[in-house]
């Protein structure tokens, strides 16, 4: 019997399908969101982070190119340096405020693959702890309330550098 995929964050389309208006990574990066509705953790040059506000996980982050782009194929050499450096801040971050036990990092490219937005590509880091693999904790999380939200966007944003 074939091992199926892991992949969690394929919830992120039935989460988000008729939740998202527009585009949340050119919302952030234009700081078109107020402070309370704002789940950025880091805006760079040319990427940014931005906290999933369906997570998987606590401090489910993604890394996207500031750029409106939905292909991985039309990124940048300095989009795809920026979204890989970021993506390793995050690990960082994430290992001071919440030390899981593992990550997994990953691109859904179209629809098909689980891309919840799929004009505006992004990097998923997911910080994993052991004994999370059944989906509890994904039901558990989608009722989180936005105070815990900022509040983890506030300690990464504390933690990162
Ligand atoms: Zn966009």
């Amino acid at each position: 019997m074939t091992k199926p995929l892991w992949a969690p964050w394929r919830l992120e389309y039935v989460q988000q399908a008729d939740e998202t208006p527009g585009c949340v990574f050119c919302a952030e990066a234009a700081g078109e969101l107020a402070e309370e509705d704002s789940l950025l953790v880091w805006r760079g040059e040319a990427a940014l982070v931005v906290l999933n506000k369906f997570p998987y996980s606590s401090g489910h982050l993604m890394a996207a190119p500031v750029r409106h782009v939905g292909s991985l194929v039309d990124l940048t050499e300095a989009e795809a340096l920026e979204i890989h450096r970021l993506s390793i801040a995050a690990i960082t971050a994430l290992d001071a405020v919440y030390g899981p036990d593992g990550f997994n990092l990953g691109w859904n490219l179209g629809r098909a693959a689980g891309a919840g937005i799929t004009d505006h590509a992004h990097l998923h880091v997911v910080p994993r702890w052991s004994g999370d693999t059944n989906f509890m904790p994904v039901l558990a999380d989608v009722k989180v309330l936005p105070e815990h939200l900022l509040a983890t966007r506030d300690r990464l944003r504390d933690a990162w550098r």
